[in-house]
């Protein structure tokens, strides 16, 4: 099975808004010990999935103040519709989500991307996502 294939599990199909829960550490934040680093696209990525109708979500297993905290700090308050603990009962039931835990994605579908461990400029994993989703007309 070729890697971006192995990388995507039961994305629904189709034009319905969806769920989509993104995960924080090392999905879109890379903590150091002076800075809360955000990964290169996540604005577009959050914009993206806004403007085209479904609904993002930030969850984290450190909990929702944490998402609130790298929500205000890196502006990205005017496309996320809620901060969660990463909890399975939560609501609204995601529909697919974005994380850097392959375990996740397996359970919840989605996709994963590359641990978000070290600053790169070029790092394309969340557009790699915008790509796929578009190819499977959420965007
Ligand atoms: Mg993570």
């Amino acid at each position: 099975m070729p890697d971006s294939e192995k990388r995507r599990t039961r994305p629904p199909a189709g034009k319905k808004p969806l769920n989509v829960y993104i995960d924080v550490d090392h999905t879109i934040l890379l903590s150091t010990a002076n800075e809360l680093h955000l990964r290169p696209g996540t604005r577009e990525a959050v914009a993206r999935l806004k403007a085209a109708g479904h609904r993002v979500y930030i969850w984290s297993a450190s909990g929702a103040s944490h998402c609130h905290r790298v929500v205000e700090l890196h502006g990205l308050g005017e496309w996320v519709d809620g901060c969660f603990d990463k909890d399975p009962a939560v609501e609204p039931p995601p529909d697919l989500i974005i994380d850097d835990d392959w375990y996740l994605v397996e359970k919840y579908g989605g996709f994963a991307v590359r641990p978000f461990r070290s600053l790169d400029p070029k790092d394309d994993e969340l557009l790699r996502v915008l790509e796929e989703l578009e190819s499977l007309g959420h965007l």
